[in-house]
């Protein structure tokens, strides 16, 4: 095989969706599999849409993702510039070769003509294509309307009656009739290339042997292969793939929750779990084990192992990842990576007053329950809310024998401080008071957060400290004995 060199080409026309990201991620693996190249455009010709702080926030969310690239827009490299609005006169002067062949000609159709023509292929129930009216424009009339100043597009003379045929790496053989598609722009009035000619020079320029992208563009490949030929460029591979959906099987749109990967980053999901989860999403490693590192993943990464059905974005898997890549980093690290996310915590002032040992305990009483990072301040409830004792805490503490429990162990819990402690003092007052454990712990742990469920409960007493849960003891008294 010949060198291999893949792309990926944003828009820069919105964060970078999961979409998006799926596909710079199958070009990054498809090439480290195979010890190829992978460069990153920037196609801008959409000028309105376009900005440049998605530009920065896409190559940023790849970054993060884990991914890399030996050329483009941010690394340069010997195919400068990368940005398509900076190549115009590059595709200019293709554009010209194809007036010179005959192969494209100028159009002066305006908005509005074209927008009626539409109309009334519609009206007749007709294939909605451009008429080819300006084809037909002799050299004379074309004079006239260029010294009128009329700006004039430029279209591509769509070749009759031919056969586009591609040998999609994923999707198989797909085979197009030129007669179902119209003359098309490639050359907009406003001078700015028309994406379907723009890809094909850069991808021919930049010498790229395989393209890889969304299915969305399948239908924008026959347009593509014309180009190819009129300019007798030799065709790289292509490769498409599947549409990613949201869990009732619809387009995965905002309905369905986050869709930039931006949002999950700020969620706290972890750079890894999503490049597994990505990775899962369209191809399927070999063996039963899911969960793999990025250079598991480039390892057994092939294009024959892409699935053509569409792939089902399923956040409960999503989660599942995570949590496994989560229980794989330590309690310090933990610690530290949590701390942004508690920044804006209404008890942050409470976190910074427990002193770093005691928020390590917290964060270990609470990570196995954290399916993202973001979702520590929801596990911080129970910890700091204020208690209002109702349903079955109510019910609990209402039980027999629960006031004595109560100040045997606030008699207890002055003296002890450490989790070992904590837990040989309840285990000696349920020696002493001759108690069930459950008939022990629920009542506590009732009495100390208003839950009738929650985190391990010596943690949990270690973690508030014992003069709180002394405070929580006697107002769970005054409660019950109102
Ligand atoms: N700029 C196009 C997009 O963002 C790239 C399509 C392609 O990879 O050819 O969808």
């Amino acid at each position: 095989m010949n060198k291999i060199k893949v792309r990926f080409a944003p828009s820069p026309t919105g964060p970078l969706h999961i979409g998006g990201a799926r596909s710079a991620l199958f070009n990054y693996l498809f090439a480290s599999r195979y010890d190829g190249e992978m460069l990153l455009r920037i196609e801008d010709t959409d000028l309105e849409r376009s900005r440049r702080e998605y530009e920065s926030e896409i190559i940023d969310s790849l970054k993060w993702l884990g991914l890399g690239w030996s050329e483009g827009i941010d690394t340069g490299g010997p195919n400068e510039p990368y940005r398509q609005t900076e190549r115009l006169p590059i595709y200019q002067e293709y554009a010209e070769k194809l007036l010179e062949a005959g192969q494209a000609y100028y159009c002066f159709c305006s908005e509005k003509e074209l927008e009626a023509e539409r109309q009334d292929l519609l009206d007749s129930g007709q294939m909605q294509k451009y008429s080819g009216r300006c084809r037909q424009l002799s050299m004379a009339e074309r004079e006239e309307k260029l010294k009128q100043g009329i700006k004039p597009a430029i279209r591509f003379k769509v070749p009759a009656h031919q056969l586009h045929i591609v040998d999609d790496l994923v999707r198989g053989r797909v085979s197009f009739d030129s007669d179902d598609i119209g003359d098309f722009i490639i050359v907009k009035s406003d001078g700015i290339p028309t994406y379907n000619f723009a890809v094909v020079i850069d991808d021919v320029l930049m010498g790229i042997s395989h393209v890889i992208r969304a299915e969305e563009h399948l239908s924008n490949t026959p347009r593509q292969l014309m180009i190819y030929d009129a300019l007798n460029f030799r065709r790289p591979e292509f490769a498409h793939i599947s549409l990613i959906l949201g869990s009732d099987r619809q387009k995965m749109s905002k309905r369905h929750g986050a869709t930039s990967l931006v949002q999950y980053r700020e969620m706290g999901y972890l750079p890894e779990a999503l490049f597994n989860f990505l990775a899962l999403m369209g191809w399927s490693p070999e063996g039963e084990e899911e969960i793999l590192s990025p250079a598991e993943i480039a390892k057994a990464f092939s294009l024959e192992r892409v699935a053509k059905s569409p792939a089902v974005f399923d956040i409960n898997k999503l989660n599942f990842i995570n949590q496994q890549y989560l229980k794989k980093i330590g309690d310090e690290e933990l610690k530290e990576m949590l701390k942004p996310y508690l920044a804006d915590s209404k008890y942050l002032e409470k976190i910074e007053q427990m002193g770093e040992e005691r928020y390590g305990l917290l964060v270990s009483t609470i990570r196995d329950y954290l399916v993202c990072l973001a979702d520590v301040k929801e596990q911080l409830e129970v910890f700091f809310a204020d208690i209002d004792y109702a349903g079955e805490a109510r019910e609990v503490l209402a039980g027999e024998g629960v006031i004595p429990l109560l100040q045997a162990f606030k008699e207890g819990i002055h003296k002890v401080n450490e989790v070992d402690e904590i837990k040989q003092l309840i285990k000696g007052i349920t020696k002493t008071l001759k108690l069930k454990p459950k008939n022990v712990f629920m009542p506590l742990r009732c009495a100390l957060s208003g839950q009738a469920h929650g985190p391990d409960l010596t943690h949990y007493i270690a973690v508030i400290g014992r003069d709180e849960a002394s405070k929580r003891i006697d107002r769970a008294i005054d409660f019950i004995t109102r």
